[in-house]
């Protein structure tokens, strides 16, 4: 039977990062034995669904590269169907309408607490066939006996009691489909053949299998997946980090590491760390996915990420760079005053970044910061020195660095670069500066630091003839002499 699987987040909220482990798990399983996959959007409960949530759940699969082989369902809109479904199961007797009132609902539940009862639906209803359509609520007739065996991919055999599940609801009083009921229809009307899902919804897997055995439809089979939970063992929520998928391409993480770390949240391959997502594709096995929760590690993200960073092609790194500036909120960009006026600016410039006659600087520049970036956040401030006109000069830097001994080294730099327009290649400039360092008798940092600060502003910076380099193709060839005159009124005169 050809697999086909699914994931059916409820846009209730923006798309977390334990729904998009479930479904990067669904997709890979899908794409490792040439099946489906399928995106259902599950919208019954109209209070809390909202569309912003909907698009945030497909723009954040379409940032990791998740993508569903058939346009997505929404149950909204299904009404018809899940109606026919309903008067079939009454017209078979399979389940009837109920009119008891809350109040009495309550009662009820707060009677058998107090006996120490599990809380259950007493059937009241159930012989009735008095019970009017308007504002009355669809329930299912459950068997009270008898067993439901589950075979589940992950957690092996488990048995349920009949007893234990009460003649739910499956129709609310506005006629809309319970989450339970919807989810067995449309799992049954899209041939879903197993359900990899969360194990909190585990217990749910009872009353489902329930409503299949009724319609006498295919049981699919069940995967039910650990929990990814918080250092602290807590279920993961915002106290660990952020969990919103999108949140992390504002903080720069490469949708690669995020899969690659979504998938070692329960899943292991031996003891390899680094995925490309082809390579997750051959190697995933649901046999491979572990019973224990899987804990959450902002540090292990960190490193992946940077690991990632690194395997990537400058190009492709560039790419995903400005993909990640163009999605950066207002707050969020780096905003500096433009020269002679209040107004702000932003930086970087995207438009000037992506600018095909820049192509090559901006290159590399993401080829210089690239070895020292573990997030895209990082490497736009590493890259910010030279995407900026006005240099911001570090405190510590400067004082640190720019003391008299620089004054003759900056001086010399000074003139040459004046003589040099445009600058000759990387292995010339240092040349330049290592027969600068020998001949005033100093090493070689006592020049490179000095320029280093500068024209960066920091005592950190790539090689610093690449960083001369980069620096005038970025800003042009006057800038140099800018900030090192710049650099040079910084230095304290001599008393
Ligand atoms: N819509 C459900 C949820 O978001 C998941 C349904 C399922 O996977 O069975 O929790």
């Amino acid at each position: 039977m050809p697999v086909r699987v699914r994931c059916a987040p409820s846009p209730t909220g923006y798309l977390h990062i334990g729904v998009t482990r479930t479904a990067l798990f669904n997709f890979l399983y899908a794409r490792h034995n040439q099946g489906r996959f399928l995106l259902r959007i599950e919208d019954t409960d109209k209070e809390r669904s909202r569309e912003e949530y909907t698009r945030s759940i497909q723009e954040g699969f379409a940032w990791v590269g998740i993508h569903s082989d058939e346009p997505p369902i929404f149950q909204s809109q299904r009404q018809e169907y899940y109606q026919s479904l309903f008067n079939q199961l009454l017209s078979e007797g399979k389940a009837y309408r109920c009119d008891c009132s809350k109040e009495r609902l309550e009662e009820l539940r707060a009677s058998q607490s107090a006996r120490g009862l599990t809380p259950q639906y007493d059937g009241h209803c159930r012989e009735r066939t008095d019970v009017s359509p308007a504002g009355s609520v669809i329930r299912l007739k459950t068997p009270h006996e008898g067993t439901v065996a589950l075979q589940d991919s992950i957690y092996g055999e488990f048995t349920f009691n009949n007893a234990d599940c009460d003649d739910y609801v499956i129709a609310k009083s506005d006629g809309t489909p319970t989450y339970q009921f919807a989810v067995v229809a449309d799992d049954h009307a899209q041939g879903v053949t197993l359900v990899i899902r969360g194990n909190d919804l585990f217990p749910s897997t009872h009353r489902q299998i329930l409503l299949y055995q009724a319609f006498a439809w295919d049981v699919p089979g069940f995967a039910h997946l650990p929990m990814i939970l918080g250092a602290d063992k807590q279920k993961l929520s915002k106290r660990h980090g952020a969990t919103s998928l999108l949140a992390y391409r504002a903080m720069g993480y490469l949708p690669q590491a995020m899969c690659n770390y979504l998938v070692r949240l329960g899943w292991a391959y031996g003891d390899q760390e680094v995925f490309q997502m082809d390579e997750m594709i051959e190697k995933f096995t649901i046999d491979s996915i572990g019973k224990s929760p899987a804990v959450f590690n902002p540090d292990k993200l960190l490193w992946l990420n940077g690991e990632h960073i690194r395997l990537l092609g400058i190009s492709e790194l560039t790419e995903a760079w400005l993909d990640h500036l163009d999605h950066l909120d207002e707050d969020q960009v780096y905003l500096e005053a433009a020269p002679g006026t209040s107004q702000p600016i932003r930086v970087p410039d995207l438009a000037a970044l992506r600018n095909p006659s820049h192509r090559d600087w901006v290159e590399l520049l993401v080829g210089a910061c690239q070895g020292r970036s573990s997030t895209l956040v990082q490497l736009t401030d590493h890259a910010l020195p030279f995407l900026i006109r006005d240099i911001q000069y570090d405190a510590k830097a400067v004082a640190k660095v720019l003391n008299a001994e620089a004054r003759i080294p900056l001086t010399e730099v000074l003139g040459w670069v004046q003589k040099h327009n445009p600058l000759p290649d990387e292995n010339r400039i240092h040349e330049f500066l290592d027969n600068l360092a020998k001949s005033l008798d100093i090493g070689l940092g006592k020049v490179a630091q000095p320029v280093r600060v500068a024209v960066t502003g920091r005592t950190v910076s790539p090689p610093i003839n690449t960083t001369l380099l980069i620096l005038e193709k970025s800003q042009g060839h006057g800038i140099l002499a800018e900030r090192l005159q710049k650099a040079l009124l910084l230095i304290p005169k001599a008393e």
